[in-house]
């Protein structure tokens, strides 16, 4: 009763455009319809669009030189203009009900992606975590939020099974190697549920894929020290 009466007075309004929301809660359907896709050609490994036309699956060169330790990574959505500025509100704002905005794009992939289709019985959604430090700052992992609103769109279990007990330099400076070498040893396994990743697929979530660092350690963490199956990384954005 109460948000109703508020709606008449302060009426929802799309984060991007201002424009007075009839349905939805943050962005109107042309906003949300108009943010860039990633469609293919893409890279098979880690997702990154390519121009032209490739009709064969392919690598990027990226993807030939280096092992990842993720089975393949997917975004829906290009690191671009409004996308990006959604995130960063989500982000460093902590507009975090902006996450439920962006599960739709999710459930877009698991219908296109033939490799999303039909996913094993014990499929598991786990967010990369953020320091308790940093958590502290934002109030709130928006990885966690991403992945809670995507498993009440698609139904999957969420298990918040990693933990980052370092706190690693901001990576934005460092080339691809040094970000290997910087993560090293800052995520652990969250012990009482080491037992339930045996043999499951995960599926990690963040929000934004640059160098596919971060998603490679927690995926070599996850299928080293708890026997994890597969590793399918889904960020909304890649860089
Ligand atoms: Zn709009
Ligand atoms: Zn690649």
């Amino acid at each position: 009763m109460i948000a109703h009466v508020l709606d008449i007075f302060f009426p929802p309004l799309c984060e991007l455009c201002r424009e007075v929301l009839r349905e939805g809660h943050s962005l109107c359907g042309d906003c949300a319809a108009n943010l860039k896709r990633i469609e293919s050609p893409f890279c098979q490994k880690c997702g990154e669009p390519f121009d032209g036309q490739i009709e064969s699956h392919f690598s990027c060169p990226n993807c030939s030189t280096i092992e990842l330790a993720f089975d393949f990574a997917r975004s829906p959505l290009q690191a671009a203009g409004p996308a990006r500025e959604l995130i960063h509100a989500l982000k460093y704002r902590s507009r975090f009900y902006l996450a439920d905005e962006f599960a739709p794009f999710f459930m877009e992939l698991l219908e296109q992606d033939e490799r999303l289709s039909d996913l094993p019985q014990n499929t598991l959604v786990v967010p990369v975590p953020l320091h308790w430090w940093r958590q502290q700052i934002r109030q709130g992992n928006q990885a966690n939020e991403i992945a809670k609103s995507f498993c009440q769109s698609s139904g999957l279990p969420f298990l918040p099974a990693l933990q980052r007990i370092r706190r690693t330099e901001t990576q934005t400076r460092l080339t691809r190697k040094q970000r290997l070498s910087n993560l090293h040893n800052a995520f652990r396994i969250r012990e009482k549920m080491r037992e339930k990743l045996t043999g499951a697929t995960v599926i990690l979530i963040d929000d934004v894929f640059t160098t596919g660092s971060t998603a490679h350690e927690c995926a070599r963490l996850l299928k080293k020290k708890a026997s994890v199956e597969r590793v399918i990384v889904l960020t909304l954005l890649r860089g």
